[in-house]
């Protein structure tokens, strides 16, 4: 019985949960429930503005999706301003700094669907903001289609260079749950997007290492070396033994807090560091990105 009465409190918090959204699609006004025609801009009834862009001020249609002066999506206005003004500046709504990403993704991508404006422009730019956003996969995803669609862009070399750290940063991600077959896989693509990216070299041959793939570890780390004599870390790499043994790969994809390696015997002569120092001029290893809304 317990069980059941809390399936239904839950059914019910998704419920009210889905309400703003159910209104926003409807075209009935939030405030005295009055039906409206798909090209009303006012509540016929009580005056409602039913589809202002509250980025812009611009005044639209029920029926539109995105602001016709500012292409800023219009669902997140319409829940908006059904909460008081002064509550919203208060609380900042939808004015945090990720909610302002989200907007500018969202832009962006209704942007590329209706064709509107520059797409090598617009697909770089969405690039940039899923960097910002620290949604590394994604990223390299975009950097991935911007170079197949824009071969010849003035933008192609920092493209591949950005699709290098993107693929770098993902497979740091996949390092840090303790899953090294993955984050070989990034690694290798981040030295194949940037073939000149020491640190992308070092750290596939560190994984490598770890791996138990002791001349695929060197190989990584001798052309870390040839690219920069002075990293530090490669050469330190190149002193370490390889694993014994390849680890299992991890049994769940979650994260784990403490990622336990394999119990293989270490080189005695070294102490491998878990967390060495990248080279300079190279992005660290990216943080999980924030569990937020
Ligand atoms: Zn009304
Ligand atoms: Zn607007």
């Amino acid at each position: 019985m317990p069980r059941l009465h809390s399936t239904v409190t839950l059914l019910l918090a998704f419920l009210f949960l889905l309400i703003p959204a159910v209104q926003a699609f409807q075209n009935v006004c939030p405030t005295c429930r009055t039906l409206a025609d798909p090209e009303d801009v006012v509540c016929r009834k009580c005056l409602w503005q039913l589809n202002q862009c509250l980025v812009c001020g611009t005044t639209n249609p029920v029926s539109a999706n995105f602001c016709a002066q500012c292409d800023n999506a219009l669902a997140p206005s319409r829940v908006l301003a059904t909460i008081d003004p002064e509550v919203r500046a208060k609380l900042k709504l939808g004015a945090s700094p990720r909610a302002l990403l989200e907007r500018d993704l969202s832009r962006l991508q209704h942007l590329l669907e209706v064709g509107k404006g520059n797409p090598e422009e617009i697909l770089f730019q969405i690039g940039l903001t899923l960097k910002k956003m620290e949604f590394a996969a994604r990223e390299a995803a975009i950097w991935a289609d911007f170079l197949a669609r824009f071969p010849a862009s003035p933008k192609a070399e920092e493209a591949a260079r950005l699709r290098a750290d993107a693929l770098f940063r993902w497979g740091a991600l996949f390092y840090q749950q303790g899953d090294l077959e993955a984050a070989e896989e990034r690694f290798r693509q981040a030295t194949e997007a940037e073939p000149r990216n020491d640190t992308a070299w070092t750290w596939l041959g560190r994984v490598r290492l770890k791996l138990a793939d002791g001349p695929g570890a060197r190989a990584a780390l001798q052309q870390a070396l040839t690219i920069n004599p002075a990293n530090r870390s490669a050469r330190h790499l190149m002193g370490v033994k390889p694993a014994a043994h390849r680890p299992p790969p991890p049994a769940a994809p979650e994260p784990e807090p403490a990622p336990a390696p394999a119990p293989v015997p270490t080189a005695p002569e070294s102490a491998p560091a878990p967390a060495p120092v990248p080279a300079p001029a190279s992005p660290p290893p990216a943080s999980p990105p924030p569990a937020q809304p």
